[in-house]
């Protein structure tokens, strides 16, 4: 259970404009693209930067609260709903390009990318990120690994999975 310390902390972490709390706010984040599923959040936190996440998670760990990454939303696996209440940690604002390395093929970016801004960034440079879920105009980088996620390309060049290098806070 959140408590009225750990909320304060979250405030002082991302910033109180960042933390959601009131029940208009905590509905949109009850639910997923999963019918017949929901259960509102305790808060909503929208970290902006790896180190604000690490921060989230080790109050998380020392007050005992659950805490729930969530992307787009679009997963139809129930995977973004806080079941069991707690925080849901809303990647959206971590949505950057942080590099393109041409001469390796690698992209550096943010978990909450959304997918099709990756496809346009690298097309424009003669590029191709194949993975191509239907939600990809939406759904984010961070919800394709977590998922898995294929669309219609998948059947010639694979999933997330065949694409992703690494994972790291950057
Ligand atoms: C119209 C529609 C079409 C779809 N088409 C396809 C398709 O063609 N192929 C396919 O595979 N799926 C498809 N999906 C399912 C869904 O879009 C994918 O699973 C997508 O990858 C989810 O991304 P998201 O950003 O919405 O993640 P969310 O739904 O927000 O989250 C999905 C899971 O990832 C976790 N997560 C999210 N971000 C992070 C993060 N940064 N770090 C750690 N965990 C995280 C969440 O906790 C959750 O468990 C479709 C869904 C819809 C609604």
């Amino acid at each position: 259970m959140l408590d009225q310390s750990s909320l304060a902390e979250l405030g002082r972490i991302v910033g109180k404009e960042n933390l959601l709390t009131t029940r208009e706010d905590l509905v949109c984040y009850g639910f997923d693209a999963t019918p017949r599923l929901s259960q509102l959040p305790d808060a909503v936190v929208i970290p902006g930067t790896a180190e604000e996440v690490s921060r989230i998670l080790k109050l998380a760990n020392r007050a005992g609260f659950k805490v729930v990454p969530r992307g787009a939303g679009t997963n139809l696996s129930g995977g973004s709903v806080p079941i069991q209440g707690g925080v849901v940690v809303q990647m959206t604002r971590m949505n950057r390009i942080l590099e393109i390395d041409t001469e390796n093929l690698a992209a550096w970016v943010g978990p909450g990318l959304v997918t099709s801004d990756l496809h346009t960034a690298v097309e424009a440079i003669g590029l191709f990120y194949p993975p191509d879920p239907g939600s990809m105009t939406v759904s984010t980088i961070g919800g394709n690994v977590a998922e898995n996620a294929g669309g219609l390309r998948g059947l010639k060049y694979g999933v997330t999975r065949d694409y992703i290098m690494g994972l790291a806070a950057r």
